[in-house]
């Protein structure tokens, strides 16, 4: 998939008060963590000069807010660094930015330890001077404490650094939406200017007929080489025709948002105006290429699941549009059938999917060709982007996928899954918080991943997990619509 190149700056704080020997020795050891943390973090990490004034600490933000490439920075106060000093830059800094509390030597050297030990090992209470600072000037950012070297201290830098990674690609993305929502449904709605504004990506909409228009450009050639390809990768069966058809859809939408530079798009079945069938194919291998989709018009999802492809790039297990479909409420069992009507990611296929062609009920065109696959059992989890109205609520759901049963009469692929705490507990908060039918559904990405997203986009983030109770979910819900109100003012979101 196409991800632009991204660094992230690793940025020592210090000051001048024990002499240039020791911000040699600083110096020195900082770029050591930088190179240790390049070697693990799937970004490269670039060490940045030691800051010990004010003018310095500006001039790096200000270079950090202006490099397309600088996707957040880490920041670790190595010795004490008076934090006025930092007043200027952070409160312009538009990156996001993770505060490392860590130190260079792990263990106190009992029989050596001495005052210059002390003075060059000082984080514990020089982070301390930065947290007051960054908690004084209210801005989000991830605190990870430990020693550089611990896997848990890797990993969650590791989550930030994709997220970061993820929080770029947003910035400026482009959304393209082939018709407008499904008429009459309000969950896929919301406020586009407010998105934009809130999280960077842009979303638009282009008539049908101008989609339409490549997709009868692509020519016979085209199109028989890429029904190979299918051949190849599936088990093909089903009427040929729409086969190439769909096809050719695929290479159309695909040249499309290639040429337009959009990362993300949605369909929706009430506007086909001029399209042989509804694209299912062509959404789901274009999913699989990593760019979002979001049915029945829902840019909300998509470009969710285009920062989740991002975000979970390289990881092992996919990401999928998915919709909470159906029930089987055995009261010893409860368990969410999902699916589509099409649209699911063959990313999370747990073996070769099927391209087959079955008739659709709704939408008045063709049969559409489709994959049909099962997901595999797991943990993974539901997310979604709900418009409040006033602001945006980040709500995720975790859930135990288990492997499907058998349903030979279901022309779609299909993902089985139980609710965490427990299918009461876990649905009914869904449904208290507002949560959508359409969610981003993912082995790879984690709540971690979408809290830091949610910490860096200054939204609400709402969790159902094993410990979620129903009430206090309630009145996390009923504080957090306050603080947010408060937190906003009248700039709204
Ligand atoms: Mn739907």
């Amino acid at each position: 998939m196409q991800i632009a190149p991204s660094e992230i700056w690793f940025v020592t704080g210090s000051q001048h008060l024990y002499g240039p020997e020791t911000l040699q020795q600083v110096a020195e050891n900082s770029q050591a963590i930088a190179k240790a943390l390049n070697d693990s973090l799937p970004i490269p990490v670039v060490f940045k000069p030691v800051l010990t004034d004010p003018a310095a600490i500006r001039t790096l933000c200000q270079e950090a807010n202006a490099d397309p490439k600088c996707a957040g920075l880490i920041l670790w106060m190595h010795t004490f660094s008076p934090a006025k000093m930092w007043i200027g830059g952070l409160s312009n800094l538009r990156k996001p930015f993770c505060h490392l509390h860590t130190q260079f030597n792990r263990d106190l050297p009992w029989d050596s330890i001495d005052m210059d030990f002390m003075n060059l090992n000082q984080a514990a209470h020089g982070d301390r001077e930065a947290g007051f600072l960054h908690s004084r000037l209210r801005l989000g950012r991830k605190i990870v404490v430990g020693h550089w070297s611990d896997p848990e201290v890797i990993a969650r830098l590791d989550a930030w650094a994709r997220v970061a990674r993820g929080w770029l690609d947003l910035q400026g993305a482009k959304i393209a939406r082939f018709g407008d929502n499904m008429r009459e449904v309000a969950v896929t709605e919301g406020d586009k200017v407010a998105a934009e504004s809130r999280f960077g990506f842009s979303v638009n909409g282009f008539g049908i007929g101008d989609v339409r228009a490549v997709i009868d450009s692509v020519s016979d050639q085209e199109v028989a080489s890429l029904v190979d390809e299918y051949r190849s990768l599936y088990a093909v069966s089903g009427d040929e025709a729409q086969i190439q058809a769909a096809a050719r859809q695929e290479i159309g939408i695909r040249r499309f948002l290639t040429e337009g530079g959009f990362v993300g798009f949605t369909t929706t079945f009430e506007d086909l105006h001029g399209l042989n069938q509804l694209p299912g194919l062509a959404s789901q291998r274009l999913m699989a290429d990593g760019f979002g989709f979001g049915a029945e018009g829902d840019w909300k999802t998509s470009a969710l699941l285009r920062f989740s492809k991002v975000v979970t790039h390289g990881l092992d297990g996919g990401t999928s549009f998915m919709e909470d479909y159906t029930y089987h409420l055995d009261p010893a069992d409860s368990l969410v059938l999902g699916a589509h009507m099409l649209e699911i990611c063959p990313s999370i296929a747990s073996g070769k999917p099927r391209l087959e062609v079955h008739p659709l009920g709704i939408g008045g065109k063709a049969d559409p060709a489709r994959l049909v696959f099962d997901a595999p059992a797991g943990n993974a989890l539901n997310a979604t982007l709900v418009d409040l109205g006033d602001r945006f609520r980040l709500l995720v759901h975790e859930v135990e996928a288990i492997e499907p049963k058998a349903m030979p009469n279901l022309p779609v692929a299909r993902a089985l899954w139980r609710s965490k705490p427990d299918f009461k507990t876990g649905i009914g908060a869904w449904i208290r918080a507002g949560g959508a039918h359409h969610t981003v559904y993912s082995y790879s990405l984690t709540t971690e991943h979408l809290e830091d997203f949610a910490e860096i986009a200054g939204i609400e983030i709402a969790v159902i997990d094993e410990e979620t109770s129903l009430r206090e979910f309630q009145n996390e819900l009923r504080q957090n619509d306050l603080y947010y109100h408060l937190a906003q003012g009248v700039k709204g979101h």
